[in-house]
């Protein structure tokens, strides 16, 4: 059993080709094999949101905190806020993020295959954000 201690792994700010505006990633577990699930947690400033993006083996996102977006391609945005789960299946093209004038934060629960969990595709325009 390992206890991955608070404070032992640094915050990081998530890289700006995949996401627009201020997200945080607090990197949790990544699990050793057989176990292909990895989690962390998401901090998304308002108007701050990943890209589009799907996941080969599909996503849980638990809001911990604030009021935000999700929203799956050629579907109606959601709002979700702390204490709402989200499922998302394998291969839906999606993006989740803070509101414009909210931040939220989401636990990340993405199993991988042959090590990848997402793959990304373009930002989400201010209008496709805006428009939901
Ligand atoms: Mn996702």
């Amino acid at each position: 059993m390992k206890v991955q201690k608070a404070g032992s792994t640094p915050s990081g700010y998530a890289e700006p080709e995949h996401f627009t505006g201020q997200v945080r990633r607090d990197r949790l577990i990544m699990a050793e094999a057989p176990g292909c699930v990895q989690t962390g947690l998401v901090t998304f400033e308002p108007g701050a949101r990943t890209a589009w993006h799907t996941h080969p083996a599909g996503q849980t996102l638990i809001i911990t905190a604030g009021f935000g977006w999700v929203q799956a391609e050629g579907a109606p945005r959601r709002e979700v806020a702390s204490g709402d789960a989200v499922w998302i299946p394998a291969g839906e093209k999606h993006w989740h993020g803070a509101t414009d004038t909210t931040a939220m934060t989401h636990l990340a629960v993405t199993e991988y295959i042959d090590g990848v969990a997402g793959n990304w595709l373009e930002l989400v325009t201010d209008q496709e954000y805006l428009r939901g």
